[in-house]
């Protein structure tokens, strides 16, 4: 693994200006499930971590009934499948975070950190463009709510184009619209007509 600069950003403002300030050799850290495998492989060499898991604002899961589900990009996988909240409202997220990885992974991992790895499509981000999730993302020159799909191919063309780059924002958090709309019933069949002796 290679020498790195640690930081540790207060706000998300912070953060934006402390990721600009090494100009694309800074990367933030959020659970490290994934970073500290990559670095060390050596397939990642960022010359600064950012380590966000301070920054209050990224925390917490919420609903309000007009925004939806506001889920910080700090939340870890088991926050997620084991919240009571996701569990009466939007149980298939609970499902599907059930799958992913291992419970080590889970404890640690944020939904942060599964939509900017850069990896093609997590689980969180299919489900999230399945849901039309959008997420927040930061930036220093602001914030901008985009959809989790757009998100996904930023991330995808980051990753292709520009090997080792680092993802130069912090998305936070992940609002998903209100519960989905409820599956209308099947029409009722015709009763049976009884078959001929
Ligand atoms: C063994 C293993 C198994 C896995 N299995 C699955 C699986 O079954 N399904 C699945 O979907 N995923 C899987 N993953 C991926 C895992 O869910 C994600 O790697 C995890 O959520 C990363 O979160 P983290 O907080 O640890 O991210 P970190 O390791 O801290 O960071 C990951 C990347 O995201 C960036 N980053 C982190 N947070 C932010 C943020 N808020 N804003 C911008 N950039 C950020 C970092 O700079 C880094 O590039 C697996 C990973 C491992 C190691």
């Amino acid at each position: 693994m290679n020498d790195f600069e640690y930081l540790e950003p207060a706000t998300v403002a912070e953060a934006c200006a402390m990721l600009k300030r090494y100009g694309g050799e800074a990367r933030p850290y959020a659970g490290g499930a994934y970073l500290s495998i990559v670095m060390k492989q050596g397939l990642i060499r960022p010359k600064a971590l950012v380590n966000i898991k301070k920054i209050q604002e990224l925390k917490g899961i919420r609903f309000d009934p007009s925004e939806g589900f506001v889920i910080g990009a700090l939340a870890t996988h088991r926050e997620l499948e084991t919240s009571q909240l996701i569990r009466e409202k939007l149980p298939i997220l609970c499902a599907v975070e059930r799958e992913v990885a291992n419970i080590r992974v889970r404890n640690v991992g944020t939904v942060g950190g599964n939509l900017a790895s850069g990896e093609p499509l997590t689980d969180l981000s299919q489900i999230f463009i399945a849901l039309d999730g959008r997420a927040k993302i930061a930036g220093p020159n602001g914030s901008r709510i985009i959809p989790v799909e757009e998100l996904a191919r930023i991330q995808a063309e980051q990753t292709g184009q520009q090997q080792g780059t680092p993802v130069q924002y912090v998305p936070y958090p992940v609002g998903l619209p209100a519960a989905p709309a409820p599956v209308a019933p099947p029409p009722a069949q015709p009763a049976a007509t009884p078959a001929k002796p």
